[in-house]
């Protein structure tokens, strides 16, 4: 039994002033609240896990358990696995109260549930212990903070339509991810992985507000982003970049896995029959990120060749480094700032 007594108050309040309540991202979040965790009830383990629906929005009520996915917050990579899978998670969802469990091994597992807007969102799970009762309503309180400020980072980085992450959160990540690679290839480590950014541009779009409406508009933008979730994996980043443009950060992948996602993704549109609208086809520009170069020429591009799929028959993917090899683009100059003039 893990006793509360070996907590100070004064390392708690600590933790919570500064450490939690200054994460300014999910991810970075996610792992102070493990940190926590670790630190005041040394659990032999700890996972986070984000409750997804069918549609990769919040599960519905009374959503079977098999359907619903879990995603390892702590780690993007680990592959999902459904609700079912996690002995007790279905109830700790369906009371939104935590749950105590004796596995198989004689281990203890908590499973904290995290309320948001629309009922259980995250699931805390520690495994080692029994905790008494003053124990386990600390965690509960935790997890009340945890699922406020996880709601704020998450209204200040999603786009309030589609729930995507908006653009404030694209220009944070694209640059973590320019300034991680960077430091690979400081690091001259071999990596046949590579990372791509793709801009998606639905095609005629304007067409489509005109003829249907500006709310039907807005229910294709939202069906887009759902089959973008459907599509894309849940460690790659999507984003709603404006309007009727979304981009994809596809990190530490092989080049044939990006054209093959992208291309199933532009398939999964074009077969899609939006409601009302019917058939709505994407154009899509796609680069190499390229850490020696500056982030705004990646963008460029990436917008370089959706532009030339956009003027060659739309309904298509420009590869930018392919364009530039077939001689059907130009290289770009690089901006004036990099070039060495003597
Ligand atoms: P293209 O195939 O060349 O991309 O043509 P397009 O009509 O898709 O592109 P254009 O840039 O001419 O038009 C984009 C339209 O998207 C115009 C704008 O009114 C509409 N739009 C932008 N944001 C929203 C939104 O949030 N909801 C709706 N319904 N429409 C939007
Ligand atoms: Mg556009
Ligand atoms: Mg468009």
């Amino acid at each position: 039994m893990i006793d509360l007594a070996v907590v100070e108050d004064k390392s708690l309040c600590r933790y919570l002033a500064e450490e939690l309540t200054s994460r300014r991202d999910q991810f970075s979040l996610c792992n102070c609240l493990g940190e926590i965790l670790q630190k005041l009830f040394s659990p032999e383990s700890y996972v986070l896990y984000e409750l997804k629906g069918e549609d990769g929005g919040y599960p519905k009520l009374e959503q079977p358990a098999s359907t619903i996915r879990l995603i390892n917050l702590l780690d993007p990579e680990a592959p999902a696995q459904s609700l079912d899978s996690l002995e007790g998670g279905g109830q700790a969802v369906k009371l939104g109260l935590a749950v105590e469990r004796v596995l198989p091994s004689k281990k203890k597992r908590l499973i904290q549930p995290v309320k948001g807007l629309l009922g259980v969102h995250v699931l805390i799970v520690l495994e080692g212990y029994s905790y008494k009762e003053d124990a386990r309503n600390l965690i509960g309180n935790l997890a009340a903070i945890f699922g406020n400020l996880n709601l704020l980072l998450m209204q200040s980085e999603r786009d309030a339509l589609t729930g995507l992450l908006n653009r404030q959160a694209f220009d944070r990540m694209m640059a973590q991810v320019h300034m991680d690679l960077a430091n690979i290839y400081r690091r001259q480590q071999d990596h046949d992985l590579c990372s791509f950014f793709a801009m998606l541009d639905i095609d005629h779009f304007k067409k489509i507000n005109d003829t249907y409406g500006h709310l039907h508009g807005d229910e294709v933008l939202l069906s887009f982003a759902r089959l973008m979730e459907g599509t894309f994996r849940h460690s790659d980043y999507l984003f709603r970049y404006g309007g009727e443009e979304f981009t994809v950060i596809l990190s530490n992948v092989l080049p044939e896995h990006a054209s093959a996602v992208l291309e199933r993704f532009r398939e999964t549109v074009q077969a899609n029959l939006f409601p009302q609208v019917g058939e709505v086809t994407v154009s899509i520009g796609v680069t190499e990120i390229d850490a020696s170069l500056p982030i705004s020429s990646i963008i460029e591009q990436a917008d370089r060749a959706l532009y030339y799929a956009k003027n060659h028959g739309r309904n298509s993917i420009g590869y930018y480094e392919q364009l530039i090899e077939n001689g059907e683009l130009k290289p770009m100059s690089l901006p004036e700032a990099d070039v060495d003039l003597f």
